[in-house]
């Protein structure tokens, strides 16, 4: 059987740290998988998992997938991620929280967290009590979720253009799936530009608000990924991209705001061998990091919405870089981010 260092080899990782307070009620994982560029950075989300390993998998991936993300924003940062695991209800938010901050400071400053699924700025309050390694305060940088959702946008309109000549989405039908805080401003700026929008969200309510408000068409959830879509937009959890969804899919164009979409890198090839253009999430999802640039580097807005605004000559690098190699485009994507991880440790 694999060791644990030895998993933790295989994807790069620097240290994972495996927290527990339990008069908090709090357990946490820590993964940090790169500081060459800088501090790592990732969001905290808490969750309820089935088992600690799903937890830790969880963590491992997105921990790297920060790097990759990070150094594809031209952020000078690494890559890091927190997973909280969810357990005995009601929760105690303070002490949970400020339990997570705890670990965090001990940290030093290696890893610098921020808001993600199923945490809010007023949780990163409460972190920040503890220590001040946490982005994304109410009042302070605030919200990631519009920047990330424009970022999704630009993606999209450069898929659009690799694909069918033109950035113009009016009349293209996209097919969100999940209508959180990054999906219901995401189906707000596509309505803006002329899309037609088909919704879905496992909390119905969340599907009715946005159907009421653009006049969107609504889905089961579990229809939203094969519905009749130009453009498939996954803004809910990872891992949809699998085998099923995968045959399923009649858009001709992947593009939305969820870490891992892809269940597996295999999942990247398929997509490519029908012909799918998959936007890799690391790309298209940067908006989130790049709105901290504000508070970790001093940027103004007007700087923060130049870099979001530039993920689209991003996403057409990699989609260009992808046609050119013969390579799916999470493969190109990942080749890039070496690249740039490789160029910054040449140039000392
Ligand atoms: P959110 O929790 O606000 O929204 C997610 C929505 O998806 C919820 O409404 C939930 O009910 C719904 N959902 C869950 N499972 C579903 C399913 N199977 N089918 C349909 N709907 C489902 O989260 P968010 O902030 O909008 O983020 C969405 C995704 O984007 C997450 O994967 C997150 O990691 C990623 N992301 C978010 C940001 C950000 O700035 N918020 C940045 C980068 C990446």
């Amino acid at each position: 059987m694999k060791s644990v260092f030895d998993t933790l080899a295989a994807a790069g990782h620097e240290q994972v740290l495996f927290c527990a307070d339990e008069a908090a009620g709090y357990r946490g994982i820590i993964a940090i998988h790169s500081t060459a560029l800088g501090p790592a950075l990732g969001g905290t989300r808490l969750l309820r998992y089935a088992t600690d390993e799903e937890a830790l998998v969880d963590a491992l991936r997105l921990s790297r997938g920060m790097t990759y993300k990070n150094a594809l924003a031209g952020m000078d940062v690494g890559g890091g991620k927190a997973v909280i695991l969810r357990g005995a209800e009601p929760l105690d938010r303070e002490r949970l929280f400020r339990a997570h901050g705890r670990f965090i400071e001990r940290l030093g400053g290696r890893f610098i967290t921020g808001e993600d699924v199923g945490t809010t700025p007023a949780d990163m309050e409460l972190i920040r009590r503890e220590t001040r390694h946490v982005k994304g305060l109410a009042g302070e940088g605030g919200d990631p979720s519009p920047w990330t959702a424009r970022g999704v946008l630009r993606a999209m309109q450069a898929a659009a253009r690799h694909r069918w000549g033109s950035d113009d989405l009016a009349g293209r039908a996209v097919a969100i799936q999940g209508c959180g805080s990054v999906g219901s401003r995401l189906a707000a700026e596509l309505h803006r530009l002329g899309a037609r929008l088909i919704v879905a969200d496992v909390e119905p309510e969340r599907a009715r608000r946005v159907a009421a408000e653009l006049g969107a068409a609504v889905a089961p959830p579990d229809a939203i990924a094969s519905a009749e879509a130009d453009i498939f937009a996954p803004c809910a959890l990872g891992g949809v991209l699998d085998d099923r969804a995968v045959q399923a899919l009649r858009a001709e164009i992947v593009a939305g705001a969820a870490n891992n979409q892809l269940l597996e890198p295999r999942h990247g090839d398929a997509l490519a061998a029908r012909g799918v253009l998959y936007v890799p999430d690391v790309v298209a999802n940067a908006g989130g990091v790049l709105s901290g640039g504000a508070d970790l580097f001093g940027w103004s807005r007007a700087e923060v919405e130049r870099r979001v605004h530039a993920i689209h000559d991003t996403v057409l690098l990699v989609l260009e870089m992808a046609k050119a190699d013969g390579a799916p485009p999470h493969v190109a994507a990942e080749r890039l981010a070496e690249q740039r991880l490789r160029d910054r440790a040449a140039a000392g």
